[in-house]
């Protein structure tokens, strides 16, 4: 009961408060009734202001005024409708959106000084009061097509598209290396920011919906593009961005420094209960070790704060900018300062120290130069400024690149941008390549789970115009 006056209490004080304990699930189901209520309550402090900047900054475009309005009224059913009309996954971006720097960052009610309306935090509420009452259902397409789609990765640009062509009758077969679909919303994002049985229930509803997923199959290794598209009408590449950019000093190859991806992957396959032989022998277990994680992204921000719920001795994180720079969302990087990470501003690795396995870093103390291409102040190294620290375990967090998809996939005529991502057409996101579309990640570079729903969307509606024309061609010749 004490624990309900405080939660009622900060609710009052702070009602942003609201979307951070809504997002953890387990509260969630404490506080079930209460929160029926209180999201009914946020959803009537939506002024229908007009002039919705929300919907704007929504890379969705989601609907957002009129599912307030119905939530407000307790029309949750309809609410949902209008909700998940132009999001594949809205559960799902209610959670883990930026919504700071997106929808609820553009609220005129934010803007004029009175917190924002909870806008994720209802669109999660809308979408699990659904799945409670049996609202969501497998796709029954009005009629069954004979065409074929391959779809290459099942993170949420392969998921959207998955989706959305399935409704029009499509065969669906989705390929992906990792042995359960979800890319990064599974084996990268960690369980405290979205819950595992969240993806886990979206994989099942594709699965009843006659979409074949076809796991631990890797595109490069276990075919290529071309034995796909022999299969398939049409195929979509949706493989996201996995090359990760490392620490190059001296050092840098003792043990116990491993990329991000290799640490997240480790944690969330033990959550979901799986054996994972590096995290049970403790290599990738940060449980009483000093932890220092390179980077100051979102995926640091993931690193540091899975590393104090493993129970580690201390976390660090080095970061060569200053705090105002962080690339990261704001909100997580005050979140792991609450959990007490210990931000390590202005510096970065000079070298590794240790007899094997890592011992400590050298850190170079920086400072902050002229602005750069991209507009950032660039940072210098101070001479003869240095510090250490100790460290028996240490993250790479710094950022993604794509792999080259030409060579992997023995494709070379597939054209790629100078960074590397699959040039498409902005409208369609078809490819050079007759057939071929390309979606998420792969076309943007590292982003965000919502602009990959969004890619995914517009690829099917792209691949959709284009089976059609096909057809249409074969019954005029017919
Ligand atoms: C640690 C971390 C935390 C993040 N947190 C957030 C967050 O809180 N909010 C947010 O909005 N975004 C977040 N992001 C970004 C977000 O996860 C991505 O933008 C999004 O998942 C991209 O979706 P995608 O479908 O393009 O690719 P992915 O989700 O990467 O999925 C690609 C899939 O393709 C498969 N694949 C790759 N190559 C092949 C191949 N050759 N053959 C077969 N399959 C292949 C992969 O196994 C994977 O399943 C985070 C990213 C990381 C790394
Ligand atoms: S999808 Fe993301 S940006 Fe759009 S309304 Fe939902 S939380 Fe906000």
């Amino acid at each position: 009961m004490s624990k309900m006056l405080k939660f009622v209490d900060l609710i009052k004080e702070t009602p942003e408060k609201f979307n951070s304990y809504v997002r953890k699930s387990n509260f969630s189901e404490i506080y079930k009734e209460f929160i029926d209520t209180k999201a009914k309550e946020q959803a009537s402090r939506c002024s229908q202001c007009g002039t919705p900047f929300c919907q704007v900054h929504c890379p969705l475009q989601n609907n957002i005024p009129d599912w307030l309005k119905l939530t407000a009224e307790g029309r949750l059913k309809e609410a949902y409708e209008i909700s998940s009309s132009t999001n594949s996954m809205p559960e799902v971006c209610g959670s883990i959106c930026p919504q700071d720097r997106l929808c609820e960052g553009n609220c005129v009610i934010e803007q004029s000084g009175h917190g924002t309306v909870t806008i994720g935090a209802i669109e999660k509420f809308i979408t699990n009061t659904a799945w409670e009452n049996g609202w969501i259902e497998p796709i029954k397409p009005l009629s069954e097509l004979n065409q074929s789609v391959g779809i290459i990765g099942a993170g949420p640009a392969g998921i959207a598209a998955a989706m959305e062509l399935r409704k029009e009758g499509y065969k669906i077969t989705i390929y992906d290396r990792y042995d359960r679909a979800g890319g990064l919303l599974i084996y990268g994002i960690p369980n405290f920011k979205l819950d595992k049985s969240v993806v886990l229930r979206r994989t099942k509803l594709l699965k009843d919906s006659n979409i074949k997923i076809i796991n631990n199959f890797e595109v490069g290794q276990d075919s290529t593009l071309k034995e796909l598209k022999e299969k398939h009408d049409a195929i979509l590449i949706a493989t996201g961005v996995y090359k990760a950019r490392q620490v190059d000093t001296p050092g840098s190859k003792l043990k116990n420094i491993f990329p991000a991806m290799r640490f997240l992957t480790a944690s969330n396959k033990k959550g979901l209960g799986d054996k994972v032989k590096d995290f049970d022998d403790g290599t990738l277990n940060a449980e009483g070790k000093d932890v220092v994680v390179v980077g100051g992204g979102d995926t640091a921000m993931d690193c540091v704060r899975t590393a104090v719920r493993q129970k580690a001795k201390s976390v660090s994180c080095l970061y060569r900018r200053d705090k105002a720079n962080m690339p990261g969302s704001a909100r997580e990087v005050a979140n792991a300062e609450e959990e007490g990470v210990n931000f390590i501003w202005l510096s970065s690795p000079k070298k590794f120290e240790g007899n094997e396995k890592v011992e400590k870093v050298v850190i170079n103390k920086m400072r902050l130069g002229e602005p750069d291409s991209s507009g950032r102040q660039s940072p210098k190294i101070i001479e003869g400024a240095e510090e250490s620290l100790k460290a028996d375990l240490v993250i790479e967090a710094l950022g993604f690149e794509p792999e080259e998809i030409p060579k992997l996939f023995n494709e070379p005529e597939l054209e790629i941008t100078k960074w590397g991502t699959i040039k498409t057409n902005l409208r369609t996101l078809k490819t050079n390549i007759k057939g071929v579309f390309a979606a998420g990640d792969i076309v943007r570079g590292a982003s965000l789970v919502v602009w990959a729903i969004r890619d995914g969307r517009d690829a099917a509606k792209g691949i959709s115009e284009y089976l059609n024309n096909i057809s249409l061609k074969k019954t005029k010749v017919a």
